[in-house]
């Protein structure tokens, strides 16, 4: 078989030999002592990036996610989300395990939701409702189709969360396909959050890790938290200094990601076996199989031929670009995608 083009995740990126030097010249310390200067280093780089007081570095995005949860929710009170959402859908009822609040589920256009669906969801003081204390929002959406927020779209929600006194967290595992794609700087994002959530090993390609920003006050609070979850870490100075360079090194090329992406989207548009492709704004392309054919018939296909990919549901099927597809790979990928032949009623 030829070259083997992972379209699976954005998640299988190998560390780079640049990174992989900037790993082994790491200083570092016991940061559970905070004493890594390198871990350090990638908090206040990132908290000063998105206009934050802090940031604490964790093991995952899940972590960062449901730490931030925990510090800005009480047992009783209630999460509103998208139904779409990575916090609900895809970190293993963490919700509900770690901070006991419930969730009220919004239905937002491709998983981007507005204050005109959020503010109706709010619970008055009445004890028996419970207490609506914090909306999440993804940015970009992943099962969205990688749809983006632009700040416009943020700035009132942030309003109208100050007015009823709900906190807002940021799963912005993707955040960084959003900067690029919609023009906007990561420092105005700071006055609208409580709580970001930033991935490390999505687009930038680093091997682990995500951070979480937010005021001293919350990540005081995470910090405990954090150790409680088992995720306070030793020497983790090596993975922290993956992190600073992929945001020295691969921030601005994540546009190429989104180009390889429009062109997957294009000629998905042309072949008969798919019925409608999601709008690309950034690196994830999903698409609807047309009446008739076999979805898993057709992954396995694409197998054979040399493109891994997924499904997101029973006629869906998710493509991620990333750091380790080239150009290369995406020509044969468009070629093999024009070609494949796939029977149907099979
Ligand atoms: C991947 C992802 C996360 C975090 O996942 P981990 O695998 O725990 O790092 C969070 N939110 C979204 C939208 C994601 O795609």
């Amino acid at each position: 078989m030829a070259i083997k083009i992972d379209l699976r995740s954005d998640t299988v990126t190998k560390p780079t030999a640049g990174m992989l030097a900037a790993m082994m010249a790491a200083k570092v310390g016991d940061d559970v002592f905070g004493e890594d200067e390198t871990v350090h280093q990638l908090e206040t780089k990132l908290a000063g990036m998105f206009n934050m007081e802090a940031g604490l570095f964790c093991p995952s995005g899940t972590m960062t996610n449901q730490i931030a949860i925990k510090c800005f929710t009480q047992p009783m009170d209630e999460v509103i989300c998208d139904q779409s959402a990575h916090v609900y859908r895809y970190e293993g009822g963490g919700i509900a395990y770690h901070s006991m609040a419930s969730v009220r589920l919004l239905h937002g256009p491709r998983g981007i939701i507005s204050p005109e669906l959020i503010e109706p969801e709010i619970n008055e003081q009445n004890i028996h409702y419970p207490n609506s204390s914090l909306v999440v929002l993804e940015n970009t959406v992943n099962k969205g189709g990688g749809a983006c927020y632009h700040l416009a779209q943020i700035e009132p929600i942030h309003t109208l969360c100050n007015i009823k006194g709900l906190k807002l967290h940021l799963d912005g595992a993707r955040i960084f396909n959003a900067l690029v794609a919609t023009g906007n700087s990561a420092k105005h994002y700071g006055q609208y959050f409580d709580g970001i959530s930033v991935c490390l090993s999505k687009g930038l390609g680093a091997p682990v890790g995500s951070v979480l920003l937010g005021s001293k006050e919350t990540i005081k609070k995470a910090v405990k938290i954090r150790k409680a979850f088992g995720g306070g870490m030793r020497q983790s100075g090596f993975l922290a200094a993956a992190g600073i360079y992929a945001l020295d090194n691969h921030v601005d090329r994540m546009s190429v990601d989104h180009d390889h992406a429009k062109a997957l989207a294009g000629i998905l548009n042309q072949v008969s076996y798919v019925a409608s492709v999601m709008p690309v704004e950034t690196n994830i392309v999903i698409f609807e199989i047309a009446k008739g054919y076999n979805t898993e018939n057709i992954v396995h296909l694409f197998a054979e031929k040399g493109i891994a990919c997924g499904t997101t549901g029973p006629r869906t099927v998710r493509m991620v670009t990333h750091l380790d597809i080239s150009s290369e790979m995406i020509d044969r990928a468009l070629e093999i995608i024009l070609h494949l032949n796939p029977s149907p009623h099979k």
